[in-house]
């Protein structure tokens, strides 16, 4: 797969999360330099951001030429999304399901805001590519996460911006141990350890309880997949 690219740069949607990072592993064995991209938008789980600097720091420790290829780490801030969301992603609030069939945690259209963002910096860095962990396998059911919208937000952009950006999104049609194993594919147990011990995921922004699967609370929708994703990779479903 990897020869329909070009060797050249990337910009990776990075959250600190299990997601992101294996995208950002993708992206490190398909270009020959890879920048990344965090948005600071208020969100209770600010811990995500943290721990942006330590997957860094440890994917260029497990590959010289993934930390040859590691370029500039960018953060943007967009305050405005939580004042648009009531969701307990922004808010002191309990995660429930909505009767719409989603949970609000859900900030509508929150990708489409990233991906805009991020194609407007990689036009200013002279960047085609754009990777995201966006996925419609194992999720809650974000309408924004869906290959269809993707294509119509690729397509606008690509008018938009008269630049032809690509929107790459390796995980799309993989499941949460499917994402597993390809971590374990592109970055041996190496790169699973770093996600398991240094990864984002729980929408509560725990980091208390150390599960076989990483840190979080274990109960809430993110990390019910991500445990559900690591039993079936462990089983070798
Ligand atoms: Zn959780």
């Amino acid at each position: 797969m990897s020869d329909q690219f070009q060797p050249q740069t990337a910009l990776v949607l990075f959250s600190g999360g299990q997601d992101s990072t294996t995208c950002l592993a993708w992206a490190l064995t398909r270009f020959a330099r890879v920048e990344t991209l965090g948005f600071d938008y208020g969100q209770r789980h600010a811990i995500e951001l943290a721990c942006r600097d330590r997957l860094l720091d440890g994917v260029a420790a497990l590959r010289a030429d993934w930390a040859q290829k590691l370029g500039d780490n960018h953060t943007l801030a967009i305050p405005t999304l939580s004042e648009i969301s009531e969701t307990a992603l922004t808010r002191d609030v309990a995660i429930e399901m909505g009767a719409d069939g989603l949970p609000n945690t859900f900030v509508p259209g929150r990708n489409l805001v990233f991906l805009t963002f991020a194609a407007a910096l990689a036009y200013r860095r002279g960047i085609a590519d754009i990777v995201g962990g966006m996925c419609e396998t194992d999720y809650s059911g974000y309408p924004d996460c869906r290959d269809e919208s993707l294509r119509a937000l690729r397509e606008a952009l690509t008018l938009g911006m008269a630049r032809p950006f690509e929107l790459h999104t390796p995980l799309m049609w993989l499941s949460k141990a499917a994402t597993w194993q390809l971590a374990h594919d592109l970055g041996g147990s190496g790169l699973v350890d770093l996600i398991r011990e240094h990864s984002h995921t729980c929408y509560l922004g725990e980091r208390g309880a150390r599960h076989d699967w990483g840190f979080g609370c274990g109960e809430c929708p993110a990390c019910s997949l991500r445990a559900k994703g690591w039993r079936e990779h462990v089983a070798g479903k």
